[in-house]
């Protein structure tokens, strides 16, 4: 049989375009951070994760292109060798005291961060806790590692506390989790899992791509619950908050060093260019000078998710600026998805295996940008067809 024979096979993707109801891959033809402009039509882009707004930001934009004038558009190879700028261990040193760390190591993408961390740390002889709905990334990492993975029902600490207690007493752990969970929004119960981890002599890893910039006052989810101490290795990335591309681990400086000379995908890989390296940094310092953009992300989060209950949507268990309208049927998502479409309204359709069976959803995501116009606008669309597919 000829290995691409399932390529030309594999129609489903080609049958919904057909249908015309596809909504993935979509060119934007400009963007401006609240609004996008697609073929002829603008649209109030509530499917970011552009929290702060920074992309666009003067400082931000003028910092990415200084650095492109003074060392060019690539580093050409990687952190280990000829990649690594001043400029890289700068913003390390920057991140590790932002995040209240010994030392933190910047990848180029918060996949590889994942993904590097995991299978760097995770021996033949050790286990990997995570929960459920952590993200691919994680998951990939501890497939990629040597280690055995051990799944909890997702937030579930009663199942967090049985997998754990399956695990030999000897063997290293490692329980990795999501700070605020990228389609529900809700929350990790950081405060129980502490107590559970050193019962059971587990070491704690939170990812939060979703929680640096948006809690804690901007310093991530273990700062807004008060365990930031506890927890053993934060990552974060920069496609979110920081509005760059890139990632970061933080941590104690032994693990980090370790991690720098054994993680796969930060060795093997280019390092961040150093535009995307200054505004990450330009980004920080808008983050901290700037408190007042964290509080409105929030603010914002927080009308909104009042209004979408009072109009009668399911939020599903949200607590931050990520809004999960929950539909529950794929084909009926990928309907509300191309109605709001066609009112000017930007969101993203989220079928299995991204959430569970039955589970599909409109994942709407907010900005301290987004003004109270066009908050008023996305809610009156939603309401229009809300009612019109039968959702309210
Ligand atoms: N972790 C989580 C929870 C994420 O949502 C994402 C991005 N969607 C990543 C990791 C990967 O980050 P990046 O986009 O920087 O590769």
């Amino acid at each position: 049989m000829d290995l691409f024979a399932k390529c030309t096979g594999w129609t489903l993707a080609r049958e919904v375009m057909a249908a015309g109801h596809y909504p993935y891959f979509m060119p934007l033809d400009d963007t401006e951070g609240t609004e996008v402009t697609i073929g002829s039509r603008k649209l109030v882009m509530i499917g970011s994760n552009n929290y702060l707004g920074l992309t666009t930001h003067p400082k931000v934009r003028e910092a990415a292109i200084d650095a492109t004038r003074r060392f060019g558009t690539s580093c050409t190879g990687s952190r280990f060798l000829n990649g690594t700028l001043a400029s890289h261990l700068d913003l390390e040193r920057r991140l590790a005291a932002f995040v209240a760390k010994e030392a933190a190591l910047v990848f180029s993408t918060g996949y590889q961060v994942n993904v590097g961390t995991i299978s760097s740390l995770l021996g033949r002889a050790d286990y990997v806790i995570t929960d459920k709905d952590d993200h691919a990334s994680i998951v990939d990492g501890c497939q990629l590692s040597l280690g055995t993975l051990k799944r909890y029902r997702h937030a579930d600490m009663g199942d967090m506390e049985r997998v754990l207690s399956l695990v030999p007493a000897e063997a290293g752990k490692l329980v990795v989790v999501d700070g605020v969970f990228s389609m529900g929004g809700d929350i990790a119960p950081l405060p129980e899992m502490v107590p559970i981890c050193k019962r059971h002599g587990a070491r704690l890893m939170v990812d939060d791509a979703h929680g640096i910039g948006v809690l804690g006052g901007g310093k991530g989810t273990a700062f807004h619950l008060g365990v930031n101490d506890e927890v053993d290795l934060v990552m974060g990335t920069f496609s979110k908050s920081f509005a760059s591309l890139g990632g970061f681990i933080a941590g104690s400086d032994p693990v980090i060093h370790y991690i720098q000379h054994h993680a796969r995908s930060l060795i093997f890989s280019a390092s961040m260019p150093p535009a995307n390296v200054a505004a990450v940094c330009a980004a920080l310092e808008v983050m901290i000078a700037e408190p007042e953009r964290v509080a409105r992300v929030n603010e914002i989060a927080d009308h909104m998710r009042r209004e979408f209950r009072r109009l009668g949507f399911n939020t599903g268990p949200s607590q931050t600026p990520i809004i999960p309208i929950i539909v529950g049927d794929e084909y009926a998502t990928f309907a509300a998805w191309k109605a709001l479409f066609e009112e000017g309204v930007y969101t993203n359709p989220v079928i299995p295996p991204a959430v569970p069976p039955n589970l599909s959803l409109l994942r709407t995501s907010y900005m301290a940008t987004h003004t109270d116009a066009q908050m008023e606008y996305v809610l009156e669309k939603f309401e229009k067809v809300g009612k019109a597919v039968g959702l309210i």
